[in-house]
């Protein structure tokens, strides 16, 4: 493969971010039309990833009710899951330093405490205060069980739990804010999905007249039971096709479709989870899945801060896709 597949957005401009410390959940997201040649379909991309580059887009929205909460409950630490690369656990640690909150992340894959160097995700968690504890992935399988939970909290007292994802009916409540009144004129409301929380905010969101679109960026049929048990309406659908192989699996021309979208738009995406999806919308353009004139809402999650990581590891392995 070329070398100038990996060069995935090294390149980024400098941009202004829209995170204000007092108000840490600010809500200033403009909506940036895109322009299609010789198309009648207008999308248009919420800018959920310019809160800041490294708590950005729906980790923001999620943490939200949640920290609240941990405040009311006078907790003494957040403790939540993720993998090495997460989005999630990142923005925990920062809104954690943020809010005065002490953190732990339970981070997959015992290897990674040998290693000589964290990878930039978790070094940044680790500089803000996160305390990392890293267990095999077997155990990681085991974190929504009673015995494995209360192992942690005979290690780590008076913890409040955020599950992996940080998706919970808070969560969701946070996401409902994600749309506003100006965006009921849009058909179609595009997202990624990791756990579902998002798009059940979305949806809860949504007038009944506009369509869900939920783009998941892994495999496996268990998504539909989740979002059902957070989502109040029936307008939505998943689109299973364009995961790419798997979570976290990357495609030469995935990388190449990222790479163009942001010569062309100067919007940059993430190869996890939003690349994925808009891969995705605009290859059901060409297939003439959406009607003519529709205007798609595609709603950027953000996710950038794992792109520097995502980089390092296809330089490292060489080959860079798997
Ligand atoms: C976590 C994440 C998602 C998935 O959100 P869920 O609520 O877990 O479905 C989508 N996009 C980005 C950029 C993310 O970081």
């Amino acid at each position: 493969m070329c070398l100038f597949h990996i060069t995935l957005l090294n390149n980024l401009k400098t941009v202004t971010y829209f995170y204000n410390k007092k108000n840490l959940f600010h809500d200033p997201i403009h909506n940036q039309t895109i322009n299609i040649p010789n198309s009648s379909i207008e999308i248009t991309i919420k800018r959920e990833d310019l809160i800041h580059p490294f708590i950005s887009g729906n980790k923001f929205r999620k943490l939200k009710y949640n920290i609240q909460q941990a405040k009311v409950d006078q907790s003494k630490s957040i403790l939540t899951f993720g993998g090495a690369f997460s989005n999630h656990i990142a923005a925990v640690a920062f809104a954690g330093k943020e809010q005065g909150i002490d953190t732990i992340g339970i981070i997959r894959g015992e290897e990674l405490a040998l290693k000589k160097e964290l990878n930039p995700t978790l070094q940044f968690a680790k500089s803000c205060g996160m305390r990392l504890k890293f267990i095999s992935r077997e155990d990681y399988r085991k974190k929504t069980s009673h015995e494995f939970l209360d192992s942690l909290r005979a290690e780590f007292e008076g913890f409040y739990l955020l599950p992996e994802g940080g998706t919970n009916n808070l969560a969701v409540k946070g996401c409902e804010e994600i749309l506003q009144s100006k965006d009921s004129k849009f058909n179609y409301i595009c997202c990624a999905v990791g756990t579902g929380g998002t798009i059940s905010g979305l949806i809860n969101a949504s007038k009944d007249y506009q369509k869900i679109l939920g783009f998941p960026a892994l495999k496996g049929d268990f998504l539909q039971e989740d979002i059902c048990k957070f989502a109040n309406q029936d307008n939505w659908e998943l689109i299973t096709d364009y995961h790419f192989g798997g979570y976290g699996k990357i495609k030469p021309e995935l990388i190449s479709f990222i790479n163009t979208f942001y010569k062309d738009h100067d919007i940059p995406l993430d190869p996890i989870y939003t690349g994925k999806m808009l891969y995705g919308i605009f290859d059901l353009i060409r297939l003439g899945y959406f009607p003519l004139g529709s205007k798609i809402l595609a709603i950027h999650t953000g996710g950038l801060q794992g792109v520097a990581g995502v980089n390092a590891m296809l330089k490292r392995k060489k080959s860079p896709f798997n």
